[in-house]
């Protein structure tokens, strides 16, 4: 794709979705370029929205951990899968009694949304058991679910993703790892909510009111953010900083399917400056 091509994609573009461990920042420091990235694009008038498929912290818990990285973002502007599991299940299923798996936060959202979730252990009739990061996750707690989801209960889990890259980039074990469990248990599989499954790209469009046929997502992880999205039918730019970590090093001439590779959000920035111009693959 020219230059010119991609300058006249990239002005079109009216809703840019981005994800944000990975993305925006890692660890507890903002990748290069993302805060003058996000200004430049709040300047010249487009909707933002993150996803992620954090699934064990909120979205104000995420606003304020930006908001230390000097980032400001609203907890509205945020999709979760922390917050929006529970949504999902509601919008398919109605309220539940759910045997659930997670952080106090994952909990509590799963009950604003309108289910009775039950304490763990409690050996009640359970509608369907649902798993998110659980830094707590215990044996007792997988022969409970287990037996719930043997017992009829649906599975759900927040997302599968199976580690995500924590301090030092050492790998942090993910929701997707104790819902393998699960499935493994039971010989059942779970129905994932999280990237690369569409719900939440289309949660967060709503969210802001952006059209599908201008919208883009931004992302590290090829297989959740890039496969997702393009699924969900969105323009795609993969964030290829080091194909390293999410992408398991596969270069970038092996992944097609983004529309667009960039190195670093700099390149968004200096693509808006420069009329798209600057943005190479
Ligand atoms: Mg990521």
């Amino acid at each position: 794709m020219s230059g010119e091509i991609k300058a006249r994609a990239l002005s079109g573009i009216r809703t840019w979705l981005f994800d944000l461990d990975g993305t925006l920042y890692r660890g507890g420091e903002p990748m290069p370029g993302a805060r003058k990235a996000l200004k430049a694009l709040e300047s010249a008038g487009r909707r933002i929205q993150f996803i992620t498929n954090n699934s064990r912290h909120s979205a104000a818990e995420i606003a304020s951990k930006l908001s230390r990285m000097g980032i400001q973002v609203l907890p509205s502007e945020i999709v979760t899968a922390t917050e929006y599991t529970g949504l999902y299940i509601r919008e398919r299923h109605g309220c539940l009694k759910l045997a659930a798996a997670g952080s106090d936060a994952f909990v509590a959202a799963l009950r604003e949304a309108g289910h009775h979730v039950l304490e763990p252990g409690d050996k009640g009739m359970v509608d369907a058991a649902v798993v998110g990061l659980d830094p707590a996750f215990t044996y007792k707690k997988l022969e409970w679910l287990t037996q719930a989801v043997s017992a009829g209960a649906m599975l759900f889990a927040a997302n599968a993703d199976a580690c995500h890259p924590g301090e030092g980039g050492h790998p942090v074990p993910e929701t997707g790892a104790l819902a393998a469990a699960l499935e493994t248990a039971t010989k059942k599989k779970a129905i994932y909510v999280g990237k690369p499954e569409p719900y939440l790209f289309h949660c967060a469009l709503e969210r802001c009111g952006g059209g599908i046929e201008s919208a883009a997502m931004v992302g590290d992880n090829y297989d959740t953010d890039i496969t997702g999205a393009k699924q969900a039918g969105l323009c795609t730019l993969w964030l290829a900083m080091s194909a390293g970590d999410a992408n398991q090093g596969i270069p970038a001439e092996e992944r097609p399917m983004a529309d667009m590779v960039i190195r670093s959000l700099t390149e968004i920035e200096q693509a808006l400056r420069h009329g798209g111009d600057k943005l190479e693959v």
